[in-house]
This record gives structure tokens, sequence and C-alpha cells, in this order.
């Protein structure tokens, strides 16, 4: 039943845009159609800048994830659903998380934002909260758009297919996408959202998620169900660039290179990301059993190979949208669900992404089976697979060093390799679970409070010395839980995830490859310098609605003769093409390097309105920089013994292992200070990582209330 409609003149888009917002409130069930002024497109072009816009002027200090004011923003960018162009499905879901409890978003492709663009709309807001569930369904072929009560299912992507065949009407499947979250949403702190369309080569939905930060579970606390889509994109390229032949040209030069080189590199197309697994354990770099080890054995079982030639289904090309010949969404047809309420059904199962079947690695399990069971179980309770999977991890670590007990868990032993465990966990969390597993999906900052609590009455320490113990490995940062690299050998890296203003992503900063795998940053200089560069263009992407594989996964043959390879500055001259043909500028890559830093900035400035974003917040744990365990520490003892000799200029010969442990972590402490120093001020922010009032005013953010919320800053580290 609609409970409220309204209809409308869709605006078309042109040069990239239509310049309008669609605004739900949930409360009062209002819908409204706004301009997007000149002023907040030059300043924050779309994407996460929109985004970040949204809900810097909808929320304040005092903002909570459940707070009815916040706003979940969602929006594209000028080259969402540019068809001639590689990569442009991509957009973004940000608001205040509730795992950071600050500004945090998600990237995620499909057909989502580009049917949500030909019908009308730069960005989505959502506020209030609705007294039952309901979702928006914005109808461009009807020319409506209304808040009706939401389906009568939990079930996120095992219906997809009858939803969209209520929802479409006369219209193909494929006029249908929509965002929605399951009920692993409702019950942790992170859910994710999926966003689902139908593939008429496969006659079938597919799903991609928005997956950090807990969307889904904002999505679910506002009483929204999901937001659907009906549009028609049959009609060719919507975007109205104003040069479409020298667009054409560019997306061509951009093809090519992801058709010559991909089956050379990475075998993206054939492999998806599970390609990385093997990168990874060959270079210590695939978290196992807690981020402890970086490399097992038994990760033949599991490669990207067995996964090109036995599991993913090769018939069809998998661009998350249409002109993505990079096409790295791998789908395996046929999986029978082994545990949980659908146990016995035979599913299709999207994916899994490396990020997936490394969280699943990082529990001791390396079995396929089960990686399709725990990826298409979080997508269909819409659970992030990382924060899932790491904070299952961090409790069986917890375990085994006895912080946690049988009687805090009601019964559970946790174990690594221990598949019954891990899925009896995840359909608890899902569900809502007892006291145990209820407190889990709050994530593993809430956790480490609440086992410090009982360790230290349980066992007369003091609270502060458990939590020590345990912040030596609890993977999380600012509340975020790490995405699924091991960086103790990696400085960029370290600096990568330390720094991020969402917290522990690679989607900011991802130099893992370039410094550890490939070793193209090797002094310390060029590895500060990366972490200004890269934060910065990969934001770029995230501001305009475009994936950035293209860009960093496959590289340019001519990169190799530039100054700096690692940039892929050949295929970065194609963007800039793309952004010139589109918007008929001239822009330079400084230009959008600047545009980015605006974006930055004002992440920034919500971190600190919200009363975090300083130096404090940027630390991470040991077991990200170095060793903390004697049995880590022996795990590649001839190699820290070589890099203590050479690196560091220690003898090692007359030190005890103990001592030679010691010695790395406090050097390794050491280098991360030295690197926030050193980045800090190469960004224009003083040593507490608060920007100057001259970064500010560089930067355009003139208005009196961005001062203030740098002086507050300042106030709040003075004391
Ligand atoms: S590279 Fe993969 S994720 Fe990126 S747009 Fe193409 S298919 Fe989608």
């Amino acid at each position: 039943m609609a409970l409220a409609t309204i209809d409308y003149q869709k605006t078309k888009v042109v040069k990239g845009y239509t310049d309008r917002l669609l605004h739900i409130d949930l409360t009062d069930k209002k819908i409204e159609i706004k301009e997007i002024s000149p002023e907040t497109k030059d300043m924050f072009i779309g994407g996460r800048g929109y985004c970040l816009k949204l809900v810097y002027d909808g929320s304040e200090a005092s903002t909570r994830y459940d707070s009815p004011e916040n706003v979940l923003a969602f929006a594209g960018g000028p080259f969402c659903g540019e068809n001639g162009f590689a990569g442009t499905g991509k957009f973004i879901i940000g608001s205040i998380s509730p795992l950071t409890k600050t500004f945090c978003d998600s990237n995620v492709g499909g057909y989502f934002f580009p049917l949500v663009k030909n019908a009308g709309f730069d960005a989505i807001s959502v506020t209030g909260k609705s007294d039952k569930d309901v979702i928006v369904f914005i109808d461009d072929i009807n020319g409506t758009i209304h808040i009706e009560d939401a389906p009568d299912t939990e079930s996120a992507i095992y219906d997809a297919e009858k939803l969209v065949d209520v929802w479409r009407g006369e219209s193909k499947p494929s006029a249908i996408a929509f965002v929605n979250a399951g009920i692993g949403s409702k019950n942790t702190f992170f859910g994710c959202i999926n966003s689902v369309y139908y593939d008429p080569r496969r006659k079938r939905c597919r799903a991609k998620q928005a997956g950090r930060g807990g969307m889904g579970t904002i999505m679910r606390e506002k009483g929204l169900w999901g937001i659907v889509a009906r549009s028609d994109l049959s009609k060719g390229s919507s975007n109205q660039p104003v040069d479409k032949a020298r667009l054409r040209e560019a997306g061509k030069g951009l093809r090519n290179v992801l058709r010559e080189r991909d089956p050379k590199e990475m075998r993206l197309a054939k492999q998806g990301t599970t390609a990385l697994l093997d990168i990874m354990n060959t270079n210590n770099i695939l978290p196992v059993n807690n981020y402890k080890f970086g490399s097992d054995e038994r990760e033949k079982n599991i490669s990207g190979k067995i996964f090109e030639d036995s599991i993913f289904e090769q018939k069809h090309p998998d661009g998350c949208f249409a002109g993505c010949n990079l096409a790295c969404t791998k789908a395996c047809e046929n999986h029978q669900l082994l545990t949980g309420p659908f146990k016995g059904k035979t599913v299709a199962v999207d994916g899994p992404e490396y990020e997936t079947a490394a969280a699943v690695t990082n529990l001791g399990i390396f079995d396929i089976p089960l990686m399709l069971e725990y990826a298409w179980y979080c997508d269909e309770y819409a659970m992030d697979t990382i924060s899932t999977g790491v904070g299952i991890a961090f409790l069986v670590e917890a375990f085994q060093q006895g912080h946690l007990t049988l009687e805090d868990t009601g019964g559970m032993e946790l174990k690594w390799n221990d598949a019954g465990t891990v899925f009896e966990l995840l359909h608890k969390m899902a569900a809502g679970g007892d006291g145990f597993t209820r407190k889990v999906g709050r994530g593993i900052r809430y956790m480490k409070g609440w086992i410090a609590d009982r360790s230290a009455s349980r066992n007369g320490h003091s609270r502060d010395e458990v939590l020590k113990d345990l912040d030596l490995f609890a993977m999380e940062t600012k509340g975020l839980e790490f995405s699924m690299y091991i960086t103790k050998e990696s400085l960029a890296q370290q600096g990568g995830y330390g720094f991020a203003l969402k917290g522990p992503q690679h989607d900011e900063a991802w130099l893992i490859a370039l410094d550890q795998v490939k070793n193209e940053m090797p002094t310390f200089e060029q590895k500060a310098s990366a972490l200004c560069w890269f934060p910065l263009f990969r934001t770029w992407f995230n501001i305009v609605g475009l994936c950035k594989l293209p860009w960093i996964d496959v590289r340019h043959p001519d990169a190799a003769a530039t100054e700096d390879p690692a940039k892929n500055i050949p295929t970065v001259d194609l963007y800039l093409e793309l952004v010139n043909s589109t918007l008929g500028t001239e822009k330079t890559l400084d230009d959008l390097l600047t545009e980015s830093e605006r974006s930055y900035l004002l992440h920034k400035l919500i971190n600190l309105r919200q009363g975090f974003g300083t130096r404090e917040y940027d630390k991470i744990p040991l077991r990200a920089m170095a060793p903390v365990f004697m049995d880590e520490f022996n795990d590649r003892k001839d190699y820290y013994k070589k890099y203590l000799t050479e690196t560091v200029g220690l003898d090692v010969t007359s030190m005890s292992d103990e001592a030679l442990l010691k010695s790395l972590q406090g050097y390794r402490r050491d280098q991360y200070e030295i690197l926030m120093d050193t980045v800090y001020a190469a960004k224009g922010y003083d040593s507490n990582s608060i920007p100057t009032d001259e970064t500010l005013k560089r930067l355009g953010f003139e208005g009196e209330e961005y001062f203030q919320i740098v002086k507050t800053a300042r106030q709040r580290v003075a004391g």
C-alpha cells in the first residue's frame, strides 16, 4: 500500500549531471525533490563528495547512527552510468556509522545508481525513522515516487527474482534495480547494503555489496527495507557528454589496455578478485588466524586458478555495469547450502571476492564450498564479510589467549579451522542471537571493552591491563575492522590503513601491492609521498562514480617508461579525456587532485566535529606493524634476523629471540610515529593531525564554522 506518493517531471542528464536531489523523510513520509546548488557541485563534485556534504549539513556533533536526523546518503557521480567507458556503475553510500561513530562510506557497483540517475537524480538523502518497514519506489517509467509497505520477506537476495517480477510491471526485468538490507543488518552493527540488479545473460539477479561501516544497519534502523529504481537504459548512454566521439575514443583506449593486459597479469576477467589469493599468499600478506601468519600451504586448495577452472561459470562476461570489459564480477551458479535456515537449497553465489575468501582464511579455513557458503549467507543476511570474519577471528584469538571463557561464550569453544562454530555464530548473530552473539554483532571495539570487563573481574587484573593486551591483536582502528591484508612488512600500507579517514579499509590507500609485492616505493620518503598522492587520487574515483580497478589493477603498457610507473599515468590520461569530453572542460590532473582534497578535508572536519580525527585515532594495533607473539616471530625468524641486521643495524648474534622481537616491535612503532609526523606535515596538518587554518583557506573552506571545528579540536587535544 502506498503511504505517500508524488508525481514528478524527470530532468534529463546533461554533461553527467541532473543537479537534483531526492530527499525522503521517513518520519513524516515526505518526498521532496531539491536542486543541488552550483556551489555544492563545484566544491564536492558528486559521489562521496555529495554524501559528505549531505551528512555534514544534516547532522551535528551529537548525531549518532540511530539519531533520526542522521542522513543516509546515496550518490553516483558525473560519470556514473556512462556505458562508453569501463567501470562506471559505482556509487557511494555514506552516513554516521554505528561502528566508527563518524562519517563512513562504502562504494558498490551495479545498475542501481545508473537507473536512479536516468530517473533524474544525482543523489538521494534519507532521514527520519519509519514506524514500520517500508520501501521507496522511484518509478521513472510512470513518473512517480512513492513510499510503500516493505515486501513480506526478510530475505535480501533469495527472493530477489520474485520481487523483480512484482515490481517490473510491463518492463523488462533489467529495468529494475534495488538496494536492500537483510535481517543481519537489523541485528548487527556491520550490516551491509546489497545492490541488486537483473542479469539477462544469467537470467537471475546479481548482488554486489556496500560492505563497510554498517550502512545496512542504519538503513534498517530507519525502517527502510530498500529503495527500488525502475527506469529504462536500453536506449544507450544516458550521460549526455559534450563530446561523445572523444569520450568513445578514450573508452576504447582503456578497453584495449584491459583486453590486452589483464589476461597476462591478474586475470580478473576469469578469476575475479580471487586472483589476489595466490599473490597475497606468495608475499606473506594473506591473513591467516587473525593476521598472525601471512601464508599457508593450504592456499593451494583455494587458488584463483581453481576458481577460474572449476567454480566460476565462464560462459558470459561479468561486468557489474555495461561497458566494463575487466568484468571481474564472477559467480558460482550452483552451491548447495550446508548450514542455516536455507540448508539443502541450491543457490547462485556472487563471488566470493578476495576480501570474503580472505576473511575465511583468517579463521584458518581453506575450503571453497565453505567460502561460498560464507559469501552467500553474509549477502543474504546483509552483513559485511570483512567485519564479520575479523570479529570472529578476534574472538577466537581472545579465547585461545584465555581472555574469553566458555562461560562468556555460552559454552562455545572457539578454535581455528572450525567451520561448525563459525557458521553457528554467523547464523545466531544474524538472527539477533542470545546475549553473547548479540554482543559479537556490535564489532571488535565493543567486544574489547566487554571482554576486558569480564576478564578483569575474573582474574583480578585492571580493566586497562586487559585492554592493553587485547589491543595488541584486536584488528580495528577508529572502530572499523581491518580489511584483509597483512601490513607488518609494509610501512606504506600501515599508514594506508591507519590514516584512512573512515578506518582501515584499503579503499583509501591500497599500497600493499605497490610497496610489498612490486617494491615500487622502497624509501621512507617514497612511502610518505605515496600516502599523500594515492589517497587523493583514489578519493577522486569515489567522488565521480568510477571503479578503481581498471586503473590500479591493470597497468598501461606505456606506464613502465614513465617517472612513477605505480601511478599508471597513461591510464590517468584516459580518465582526463573522460572528464573533459563529458564536462566540456580542460581539467588537469592537478585539478582532479584538488577536487578530491576538498572532499577529503570535509571528511576530516566531520571526524573532528564528532570528537575524533586527531592523531590518537590514527594508531594501529601492534599486530598491524610487527609480530606480537613468539610463535609469530619464529614463523619468519630468519627473515626478521636479516631485517634487524640490515635495516635496523643490530648485532643479532648476541641477542635472545625475545630481545630481537622487542627490538623489532620498538623499531616498527618508532617508524610509524615518524611516518605520522611526515605525512601530516605534507598534508597541511599539525602534529596532532588537525588541518591548519592555511589548509582550510587554501581549499576554500572560508566559513567560521570550519575554523571553529579545528579550534575546538586543538583545545581538546591540549586538554
Ligand atoms: S572492474 Fe569489476 S568491479 Fe570494477 S566496474 Fe568492472 S566489473 Fe565492476
